[in-house]
């Protein structure tokens, strides 16, 4: 099990929070979805009550290394002030002058935010110096960055050996997160389905393995089906294919064969001859794809299939858009899967940040039981990984 923040003692003392405040941004630098900020309130507030001295820290985009204004923290500041409607401070820097200074002249109950964690090199090289000095600005170590727990980071893992197990531990969020999965995994309401998507049977495939044994059902859709669909041997005209993973496509679906899990893929598409908004589409079967055309969203018979796939569900995990659903064009195959879910009378998991997107634009974020923070980190855990982050937060019995 995972060490709760609630299972160390935290009351006055200086508290290292790691958060994912890796947001979405316009391009005037507007926070366009600030889930990931509202999610990570519960920690920061449960540490305000408990009169903590708190460093709040997160990475944004992928700076390289390099102080890059385009990825500053400024507008999650912004945000977090607003939110946690106290007097947040904000530094310049991440082990600099400002924010050395600012930390030790924090008082209890305050909270200083530092700048994006990336503008240091150390961070993404696991560097053991940069995470010492990170270290020394707290007696507690909160890691509540799902998003980023599979990833072995300075602020993720190396800062870890600073601490020991009565001064670190996960925070609410995290906390959620790794339970929710282990409990899916775990002891799934039957019948399970798995909805599966997205652009590649690469990044999937060893979760889907995973995933067999313990499902019912598998639903496939998005530019993956297109591998499973020339597999089968039908003739997928330009559509996303992976060649050189045919046999493992073969593989999987004789797997779910003789695991008796039934497995279903796309009986029709929305073709078109570019992938961009202007194209001509059309609805055709999976069988008739035409030459040259590649099919970007499952088709309306496909919807209604996965529909009645659906119907009798308890438990519904989905990971992966149906379609290149950023063009308004090939959106209603994935808007449609999420309305489906959402009025599933059923657990329903969503994992992956393109899903979650999906979710939030059809308007059912609210109606599904869980929608997982990190993208990379929830398919970790689905293929059965331990990660980084979370393996120094373990109790002992775990190990
Ligand atoms: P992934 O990161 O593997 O989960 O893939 C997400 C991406 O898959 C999204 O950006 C979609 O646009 C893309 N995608 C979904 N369906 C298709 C498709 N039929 N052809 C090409 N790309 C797709």
């Amino acid at each position: 099990m995972i060490r709760s923040i609630r299972d160390i003692d935290v009351e006055n003392k200086r508290v290292f929070i790691r958060c994912d405040f890796n947001v979405p941004l316009d391009e005037f630098m507007n926070i366009t979805d600030d889930r990931r900020i509202r999610s990570a309130i519960q920690t920061i507030r449960y540490c305000l009550d408990q009169d903590c001295k708190i460093v709040v820290a997160s990475h944004l985009g992928r700076p390289g290394g390099v102080v890059d204004a385009k990825y500053s923290l400024n507008p999650v500041f912004k945000r977090l002030t607003r939110i946690l409607n106290c007097n947040v401070k904000f530094a310049s820097d991440v082990v600099g002058s400002d924010a050395k200074q600012k930390a030790a002249s924090l008082e209890n109950g305050e909270v200083l935010l530092l700048e994006n964690l990336r503008f240091e090199k150390g961070e993404t090289k696991n560097d053991k110096n940069f995470a010492k000095e990170l270290a020394s600005y707290a007696d507690v170590y909160i890691n509540d960055a799902f998003g980023v727990c599979h990833r072995a980071h300075a602020s993720v893992e190396a800062i870890t050996e600073c601490f020991d197990e009565d001064s670190s531990a996960a925070g609410f969020l995290l906390q959620k997160e790794i339970e929710f999965s282990k409990n899916l995994l775990k002891a799934p309401t039957r019948p399970f389905v798995a909805v599966v998507g997205g652009s590649k049977v690469s990044g999937k495939l060893q979760a889907l393995v995973n995933l067999l044994p313990r499902i019912d059902k598998l639903i496939i859709g998005g530019g993956m089906a297109f591998t499973f669909l020339k597999a089968q041997g039908m003739d997928i005209g330009n559509s996303l294919v992976e060649d050189d993973l045919l046999d493992e496509a073969v593989r999987v679906m004789d797997e779910a064969k003789r695991l008796g899990v039934k497995l279903y893929l796309p009986v029709d598409v929305v073709a078109a001859q570019t992938c961009s908004q202007e194209s001509t589409m059309k609805f055709v079967p999976t069988q008739e794809i035409p030459k040259g055309w590649m099919g970007l969203d499952v088709g309306p018979a496909s919807t209604r299939l996965f529909r009645e796939v659906l119907n009798d569900a308890q438990t519904i995990l989905w990971n992966g858009p149906m379609g290149v659903f950023e063009l308004e064009k090939f959106s209603k195959g994935s808007i449609k899967m999420s309305h489906t879910i959402s009025e599933a009378h059923a657990t329903t998991v969503i994992g992956g940040g393109d899903t979650a997107d999906v979710v939030a634009r059809a308007g059912d974020a609210d109606e599904m039981t869980f929608i997982s923070t990190g993208g990379g980190a929830s398919l970790e855990l689905i293929e059965g990984k331990e990660l980084p982050g979370v393996k120094p937060l373990n109790t002992k019995e775990e190990e």
